[in-house]
This record gives C-alpha cells, sequence and structure tokens, in this order.
C-alpha cells in the first residue's frame, strides 16, 4: 500500500484490511500514526476522519500552547518529550516541519499578583526543581519588572518557564501523519462502527465499507464516547466546553516577542497571536443548566452536543478581558482594558477528561474523592482484544500528541514503554501525586 489521502473513498477505493485502524485524525490520532511507523517501518495504518480535513475537532479552538512546567512527574516526563520532538521537527517529521510547525518559544509567565501568590510560586518552582524542571525560574519583584514591567505594577512576581510556547498545531498535525509513508488516510468518512467478535477486535465498518484489522485505536476526542457506546462499551470520560478568544489587535506594548500571561484564579491566560492579535481563555464554569434543561445540573456532559458552537457564552470574551484588565490594574480604554480587543473569533471546543470512576484519591477511611485529572488514558481497552485508546487529553492534547502516540504505539505493538512514568496513563491508575489544577 503506498501512501495516500482518500478523500471520501468509494467502496472500491477502501482499504479491505490494516494492521492497526486508527479513528480519528486530531492531534491524538495522527501522534499514534506517526509513532507507529517510527516504531516499525511499514506498518500498515489506516487513519479515519469524519471531517473534510484532519485536525477537525477541539484543535481549532486551541491556544496551541506547550510547556514543560507541570507538577505531576508524568506529565513533565510527556511534555518534555513532546517538547524534544517539536523542537526537532525536521529530524522527526522530515525536511521543512520545522518551518511549518513554526514553533515559538516566548515562555509562560505565571503571574503572582499578591504576596500569598508570590510564596505560592517560589515554593512551586522549589518543588519543581527537586523533579528535574531546574529551568523554571522563580522571578523576584525587581526582576520580573524588569522583563515584564509593561504589564503595569500589580505584577511582583512571577513563576517562569523560559521553554514554553506556542505552535501551528494544524501543521503539527499534518506533518506527524505525511512523516507515516504507509498510512493510508481516509477523509470524509462518516458511521465509524467498532467490529467485535465476542471480546475481540476484527475492524471498523463504515458507511462505505468495512476494514478488518486486528487491533484497533479510538483516538476521537469527546466522539470516542460515542464510538464506545455504538458498540456496547463505555469509556470513563466526561467533557466540557471550553472557549477562546483570538482578537485581531493587540496593545501597544505587549510585545510580539512576549510571553503567554497567566493571571490569578479563574487565570485568564493571553499570549500574543499573528503579528498584532492576541488569542485568550479563562477558567469559565460551565454547567448544564441551559444546554439540557429540567435535568439535574453538573459542571460536565456524559456526551457531546453538537453543534457544539451553541453551547457558546456571548460574555466570554468581554468578561475575559475584563479580569486582565482588574488582575492587571489597568483602566478602562488601556492596556488590557482596550475595547479594540473585542473584535475578533469566539471559539469553543471540548475538554475530555477522565470520569469519578477513573480519577480519584482514597481517603484512609477508604471513601474516594473524584477530582478533575489531567491525565489522558493511554492504553489498552481492558477485556476486549486489539482495542485501543488515546482519549482524555483535556487541555493539553496537542503538546502531548507526539509523545502521548509514542506511548499508545508501544502499546499496540506490545513493547516497552519509552519511559515506565508512562504507566501512569494507565486506565486503571485512578491517582497520581499533583494531577489535578493545570490550566
Ligand atoms: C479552548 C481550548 C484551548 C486549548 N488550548 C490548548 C493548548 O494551548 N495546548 C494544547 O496542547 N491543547 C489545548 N487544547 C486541548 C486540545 O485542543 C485537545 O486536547 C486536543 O485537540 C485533543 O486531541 P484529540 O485528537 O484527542 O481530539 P480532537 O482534537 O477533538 O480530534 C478528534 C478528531 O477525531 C475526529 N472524529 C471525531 N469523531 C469521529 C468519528 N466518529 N470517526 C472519525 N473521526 C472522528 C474529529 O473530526 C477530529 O478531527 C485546548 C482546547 C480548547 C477547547
Amino acid at each position: 500500500m503506498t501512501h495516500r489521502f482518500v478523500y471520501t473513498p468509494t467502496p472500491e477505493e477502501m482499504p479491505k484490511t490494516a494492521d492497526v485502524i486508527v479513528i480519528g485524525g486530531g492531534p491524538a490520532g495522527a501522534g499514534v500514526v506517526w509513532a507507529l511507523e517510527r516504531a516499525q517501518p511499514g506498518i500498515q495504518t489506516v487513519l479515519i476522519e469524519a471531517g473534510d480535513q484532519l485536525a477537525a475537532g477541539s484543535s481549532l479552538a486551541s491556544l496551541e500552547n506547550f510547556r514543560t512546567c507541570w507538577s505531576a512527574r508524568c506529565l513533565a516526563a510527556q511534555m518534555t518529550r513532546s517538547v524534544e520532538i517539536m523542537l526537532h521537527a525536521d529530524e522527526y517529521f522530515g525536511e521543512g516541519s520545522a518551518q511549518a510547525l513554526s514553533v515559538r518559544q516566548r515562555g509562560y509567565l505565571f503571574c503572582a499578583l499578591n504576596e500569598s501568590q508570590a510564596d505560592f510560586y517560589r515554593r512551586e518552582v522549589q518543588y519543581l526543581h527537586t523533579i528535574g524542571l531546574n529551568h523554571i525560574e522563580y522571578l523576584e519583584t525587581n526582576e520580573v519588572q524588569k522583563r515584564f514591567g509593561w504589564l503595569g505594577k500589580a505584577l511582583i512576581g512571577a513563576k517562569f518557564d523560559p521553554s514554553a510556547g506556542w505552535i501551528d498545531s494544524n501543521a503539527l498535525v499534518y506533518r506527524m501523519v505525511k512523516s507515516a509513508p504507509s498510512a493510508t488516510v481516509l477523509l470524509g468518512v462518516k458511521n465509524v462502527r467498532l467490529l467485535l467478535k465476542g471480546e475481540t477486535v476484527e475492524g471498523v465498518s463504515t458507511s462505505v465499507g468495512t476494514i478488518s484489522a486486528p487491533k484497533v485505536v479510538i483516538a476521537a476526542g469527546a466522539n470516542a464516547i460515542l464510538i464506545a457506546k455504538n458498540a456496547g462499551l463505555k469509556l470513563p470520560l466526561v467533557i466540557r466546553p471550553r472557549q477562546s478568544f483570538t482578537s485581531a489587535w493587540r496593545h501597544e506594548t505587549y510585545p510580539e516577542d512576549g510571553p503567554m500571561v497567566i493571571g490569578s484564579a479563574p487565570y485568564p491566560h493571553i499570549r500574543p497571536e499573528a503579528n498584532q492579535g492576541a488569542i485568550m481563555g479563562w477558567e469559565y464554569s460551565w454547567n448544564t443548566k441551559n444546554a439540557l434543561p429540567g435535568e439535574p445540573v453538573r459542571d460536565h456532559l456524559l456526551e457531546p452536543i453538537e453543534p457544539i458552537e451553541a453551547l457558546r457564552d456571548p460574555r466570554f470574551p468581554s468578561l475575559g478581558m475584563l479580569l486582565f484588565m482588574r488582575q492587571f490594574k489597568h483602566t478602562p480604554g488601556e492596556g488590557f482594558g482596550d475595547p479594540r480587543y473585542l473584535r475578533g473569533r469566539h471559539n469553543i471546543g471540548y475538554y475530555v477528561y477522565r470520569d469519578a470512576t477513573a480519577a480519584y484519591s482514597t481517603a484512609p477511611d477508604g471513601s474516594k474523592r473524584p477530582y478533575d485529572s489531567e491525565r489522558a488514558i493511554l492504553d489498552a481497552y481492558p477485556g476486549v482484544k486489539g482495542l485501543y485508546l488515546s482519549i482524555a487529553h483535556s487541555g493539553h492534547g496537542i503538546m502531548a500528541a507526539p509523545s502521548a502516540g509514542e506511548v499508545v504505539a508501544a502499546k499496540v505493538l506490545n513493547r516497552p514503554l519509552p519511559d515506565p512514568i508512562f504507566a501512569d496513563f494507565g486506565i486503571d491508575v485512578p491517582w497520581v501525586e499533583h494531577d489535578e489544577n493545570a490550566l
């Protein structure tokens, strides 16, 4: 089979067999296809994408950021590996990839705006050094004002990750897939269903035909829930809509080479976008009240609602900029308070998380406390031979994609994990230390 992209294949164009089928052509699925080819050149993978193009899911709304600064060891190791790959894109994905990915390593500035936040970040940086993240700096007032004084006097300290930044996520997805010459990519293919015989995977059926394969990876973002459900399986997932806003404008003193700036709770975050714009988000507390009237109010959905655009809150952009203005003590009309920020595009996508059965801590009395885990599930699906998962990438599936792909490829090929710490992404690992409270 030669490498090819087929848009809305006819039944004749459909491959009949594959070594591995990957469902979903977002960052997660692309990472798996890339890593399988690297681990076993020539392996016949078929990537099935329902949309007209790859990366048609949550990554469209994302800020496309990456960072190595994570408190949980498994996440720090995962992102360190991904960043290493992204910084050497030509080597890993082929010539021209570095230019396409357009890595901007401008840093993440976690801002301390009062003394207790300053103390918290100071201690956190000390801890991060103990797990090997020695490049994370704590910036005292003089230093942070010298480097980032344009943010205003409210900024009295900061945790700074100079290795962080952002990339072109679409280019990452396409480059990963194109660097797998044995892969066949099917675009615009609907109604993918798992074919199971008893407790063994046999392939998938689609609206244009059936493909036999001994191994299938589900990497379909929020829709993974429905793909599993249609086969009578349950994935331990919940989903939350998350919004972002891309402004065509940025205030003059916010330099193009400025970092991603993160305020205090509810953590408004903003970074330069293109020459003159910016992209921002904040931790909006979503609930189902308006989406599912008549049902008990929850902070999450159990299944995706389409179109997700119906869940956008029109107040999100102006509330976000108000937060920045207030937290950084800018005045209305000036800095983050300039109304020109509000001309732009309001985006929304799903964050997919482990649910309460897959993320909980256990108290000494044996009671379980569920929490919002930041860990993806990169594992075999228990009890179904040949079924694998790359799901629950929450707010960092882009930066995780290359490394997550390597972990899933190791599982699919029954090889040792690239690092034993990646066992923490197992479906049956309910808790690891410091696995909550990230952006
Ligand atoms: C507002 C916002 C900001 C974010 N910011 C960042 C950030 O700064 N950095 C970062 O790393 N991450 C960020 N993320 C998270 C990131 O976008 C996700 O973690 C990532 O997109 C998950 O990748 P995925 O491949 O699992 O799912 P998705 O990106 O949702 O991709 C799933 C793919 O599967 C396809 N698909 C779905 N159903 C089917 C089906 N039945 N058959 C075939 N194909 C199917 C979809 O069309 C899509 O192409 C952000 C997300 C949001 C919403």
